[in-house]
């Protein structure tokens, strides 16, 4: 075994399962190993890497500004954070936004301002909040949130979690209104489900959603973290279904591949129930991270990923919905946000992944049956036509009668 990895699982926590491969480099939509071979990157760090690696304008910025003024705490105000959140709620038609770090943060963030809301607006009775979730979401690790996770692999031992949150099946807006109640604060939803499998829900789920919690006074928050930001083909998923949440989540592409950078963004009737010392972060809104959310932002319009990400998403799909494979279930997704469904009877998503890696494309399986295809959004041509090649060369390869289906693994 490489001695690296070797020498990283005595070492490290083992809640992960990474692909053999140790990265050193990455450039644009390549990244290196520590052997110097190139791989094509369609993982992106889950959509963290939208911009490509070391994107020259973002490594620029948080050069100058690391040497200028890195971590001043919200005890002071920066020079950076203004111009950050400005550009930020220009771009998402949002009125106020609260910086966090991680993705995590800024959901718990949303949860807090809808409970909140809920008590100093609506006049739902104390203690008494819910925020309904959907059935297969992912919204980060905290307590809190994995309390509303429906995935057994995410909650088990991690109770006792706090009350106040319900679960209901995702893309069925009838289940939203027979789940709201009185005291129903928030409904907090992706547009499309990523680590759930990149699942779409139908069109118009979202809008449909929207208009039940407005008739309700429930908040409509969006987790965007990583549909955000170009990924599915809009500047916002929710932009597909023409909806404008009351509440909405970014982070991952926001920290431009360098930095975890994450924002609660809202109307200022949610927002203001914010006040000096009831939520903050140590990190949150640093001018480091500001500096480089603003150039992340800037570098999308610019470059005009959001519409790069369109294009090239229709071409990569429709050329992967040609790919004739009795392995292929499904091929799904939007923009460059796409998921093949692997029949988990021929093999495992992994193996596929593990595959692909020999032949120099980097994914990575989710929920054991979809392998994710998510490369950075200026990705060219010539490239998704490279890659196309060795899905369909790895395809064919593995249509073979089964080999070994013990050791290809994921098969129960
Ligand atoms: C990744 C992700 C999160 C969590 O973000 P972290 O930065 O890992 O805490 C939350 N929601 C969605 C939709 C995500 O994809």
């Amino acid at each position: 075994m490489n001695p690296t990895i070797e020498r990283e699982n005595r070492y490290s926590a083992h809640n992960y399962h990474p692909l053999p491969v140790v990265l050193v480099r990455g450039e644009a939509a390549y990244v290196w190993d520590d052997a110097g071979k190139r791989y094509l990157d369609m993982m992106s760090a889950y959509s963290a890497v939208s911009h490509g690696h070391a994107h020259p304008r973002l490594v620029g910025v948080l050069a100058e500004q690391a040497a200028r003024l890195g971590i001043a705490s919200r005890a002071f105000h920066s020079d950076r954070l203004a111009p950050f959140l400005e550009r930020a709620c220009e771009l998402t038609g949002q009125e106020s936004a609260l910086p966090m770090n991680t993705g995590a943060e800024a959901v718990e963030t949303a949860m807090k301002a809808a409970r909140k809301w809920a008590y100093d607006v609506k006049g739902v009775p104390a203690g008494r909040a819910e925020i309904i979730a959907a059935r297969g979401n992912f919204h980060g690790r905290t307590i809190a949130i994995v309390g509303m996770s429906s995935d057994p692999g995410y909650r088990e031992g991690f109770g006792p979690f706090p009350p106040g949150l319900a679960v209901i099946p995702y893309g069925d807006a009838r289940a939203l209104e027979a789940a709201i109640q009185p005291h129903t604060a928030a409904f907090l939803v992706e547009p499309i489900q990523g680590e759930g499998g990149i699942v779409v829900p139908p069109p118009g789920y979202l809008a449909a959603c929207a208009e039940i919690c407005r008739r309700h006074r429930v908040l409509l928050i969006c987790d965007e973290i990583q549909t955000g930001l170009g990924r599915t083909g809009k500047l916002l998923a929710a932009e597909h279904d023409s909806v404008k949440p009351d509440g909405l989540v970014l982070g991952k592409a926001l920290g431009g591949g360098l930095l975890p950078v994450s924002l609660f963004l809202a109307r200022r009737e949610v927002m203001d129930v914010f006040e000096p010392g009831n939520h903050g972060s140590t990190f949150g809104g640093n001018p480091l991270a500001a500096a480089v959310g603003l150039e992340a932002l800037n570098v999308i319009v610019d470059e005009r990923l959001v519409e790069r990400s369109a294009e090239s998403g229709r071409y990569f799909m429709t050329a992967l919905q040609r790919l004739d494979s009795p392995l292929i279930v499904e091929v799904r997704g939007k923009g460059l946000f796409i998921g093949i469904e692997i029949d988990p009877a021929r093999a495992s998503a992994r193996t596929v992944c593990e595959r692909l890696m020999d032949r120099g494309l980097l994914s990575k399986e989710t929920h054991k049956t979809v392998v994710r295809l998510a490369p950075p959004l200026a990705i060219g041509r010539e490239q998704l036509d490279w890659a196309i090649e060795q899905i369909r060369a790895t395809l064919a390869e593995l249509e073979e009668p089964r080999e070994r289906p013990a050791a290809t693994g994921g098969i129960r």
